[in-house]
């Protein structure tokens, strides 16, 4: 049997109803009421049918779906918040083992550390670790997956200060092909503890991770600040000039745009080209008031922001425009620099767009995330001066080929200073994908883990590291 047999063909009802009475969590299937709903991701791009869908109560639930799986040849789709862009927490004819309904969080507020389970999201996280004044590296849309986010990396507004998310990870329990529950730490088997920070979910089922935690707002200085399209050339160079200077407390985003009809941009500039630039400061309010002033006087803004926020605030204040549903073609890469020459190309591809929705992300890299040693996560090109995320997103699938076409072109064009790739910020699996966003050494100490811990690469469904038996 392949690794991709449908399950409706083979599997009996005795066999489902056997698996279905070990479970403590709820076993879905085509004909039931939730089904529907219970197979939806985040990007609509992606619809596929699940012969079965496993909603994991807890391990017990994760190690019996993973057994079973392997047991009948099924596909393994893993999902936690949903939000992968290339459709990998779904499967035509698998089984998705759905870890949504795992919600434990524990917050350690003296040792400074929490404890999830792999079904929380960012706004889940956030609100625990908030509450004690603490936070750590998340995603920029709180609804977002803590699990899949980590595993691949982790870019957000505190990675500059404190690295990124999976720089912080201290521990992981993982059940692995053979349906083994395992711990993994720096101390703890380090091979896959190194792997599981940057090489994605090629190595197991994640169902507990422990990170450390940072001193955060509750009140921070943050915000966006929007300029018009006839300024756009300045700003962006004027914004590229200040993060050759800006203090490690202060991570920023440029980002190109379609303006969307929200109250606080004018009106005449709706669904016209804007950029805007946010930030966050983390460290003392006044503190970040000063740093951050430079990046609201770049030219005449059209809507200026920036203000003391709470930091949860600010985690979800892109939520309204990133809401599920739509179809969406994301690709990413990582750029050495952004002379004038880059900035020109960027503002080139973007008025060529067609997209209701298309945006065009600068991540500014640096701080932690370049200081950290570089062999010491499977996480690489930590050299990246900027992080390009391009994005083309529409209601339906009308032009959308169209739109993901656009996006393709726009990474091409940045060839010339693009250092590799970033496995979260793709929509498009592949081997090149792969190799793109892993040194050779890397990528070779990536199979030797995955020869170890899933050498029939049961766990495939993701940039897939193949174990060498597999080519
Ligand atoms: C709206 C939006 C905003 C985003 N913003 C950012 C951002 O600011 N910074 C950034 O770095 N990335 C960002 N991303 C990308 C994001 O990091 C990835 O899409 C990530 O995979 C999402 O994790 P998830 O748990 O929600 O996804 P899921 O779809 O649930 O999982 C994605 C994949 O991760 C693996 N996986 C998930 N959970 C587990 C587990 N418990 N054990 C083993 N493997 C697992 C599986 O391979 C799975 O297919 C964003 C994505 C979206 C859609």
């Amino acid at each position: 049997m392949t690794a991709t047999t449908n399950a409706r063909d083979v599997l009996g009802e005795a066999t489902l109803g056997e698996l279905e009475a070990t479970l403590r969590g709820q076993l879905v299937r085509p004909a039931d009421p939730a089904y529907d709903q219970a197979r939806a991701v985040w990007n609509a791009a992606h619809d596929r049918r699940p012969a079965l869908i496993v909603r994991c109560a807890a391990t017990a639930d994760v190690i019996r779906a993973v057994e079973f799986a392997r047991s009948e040849g099924l596909q393994v789709a893993v999902r936690g918040g949903a939000h992968s862009i290339a459709g990998f927490s779904t499967s035509d004819g698998g089984v998705v083992i759905d870890l949504s309904p795992m919600k434990g969080i524990r917050v350690d507020p003296a040792g400074r550390r929490v404890v999830a389970q792999p079904g929380v999201t960012w706004s889940e996280l956030d609100h625990e670790t908030q509450a004690f004044g603490l936070a750590v590296t998340g995603g920029l849309v709180s609804s977002t997956g803590i699990a899949g986010f980590t595993l691949g990396g982790g870019i957000g507004w505190l990675l500059r200060k404190y690295g990124l998310t999976c720089d912080n990870l201290l521990s992981a329990d993982v059940v692995t092909a053979d349906g083994q529950l395992i711990t993994t730490s720096e101390h703890e088997r380090p091979d896959l503890f190194w792997a599981l920070r940057g090489g994605g979910g090629n190595f197991g089922v994640v169902t507990s991770l422990e990170y450390r935690l940072h001193p955060v707002g509750p009140l921070v200085f943050a915000g966006p600040v929007f300029y018009a399209a006839a300024d756009a050339a300045q700003v962006l160079r004027g914004w590229r000039d200040l993060t050759a200077t800006m203090p490690d407390e202060l991570t920023t985003l440029a980002n190109i745009l379609v303006a969307p009809p929200v109250p606080f941009l004018p009106e005449a500039v709706h669904g016209q080209m804007v950029v805007g630039v946010l930030g966050v400061y983390a460290g003392p309010v006044e503190d970040g008031e000063r740093a951050a002033q430079p990046l609201r006087t770049l030219a005449e803004p059209i809507a200026d922001l920036m203000g003391p926020m709470p930091y949860a605030a600010m985690q979800s204040l892109l939520d309204p425009l990133w809401t599920a549903g739509a179809q969406n073609h994301f690709t990413g890469t990582m750029l050495s620099e952004l002379p004038d020459e880059a900035i020109e190309t960027l503002l080139a591809r973007h008025a060529a767009g067609r997209a209701p929705v298309q945006e065009l992300h600068l991540h500014h890299g640096g701080g932690v995330m370049a200081t950290a040693p570089s062999g010491g996560t499977a996480f690489a090109h930590r050299d990246a001066a900027y992080i390009l995320n391009i994005i083309a997103r529409s209601p339906d699938r009308e032009g959308f080929d169209e739109h993901a076409g656009w996006a393709r072109g726009t990474h091409q064009a940045m060839d010339p200073w693009s250092i590799g790739g970033y496995v979260n910020f793709t929509s498009e699996p592949g081997q090149d994908k792969v190799r793109a966003s892993y040194p050779p050494d890397t990528y070779t100490r990536l199979v030797a883990v995955k020869d170890r811990y899933d050498p029939t690469n049961l766990f495939q469904l993701n940039q897939n590291i193949r174990p060498s038996g597999r080519r």
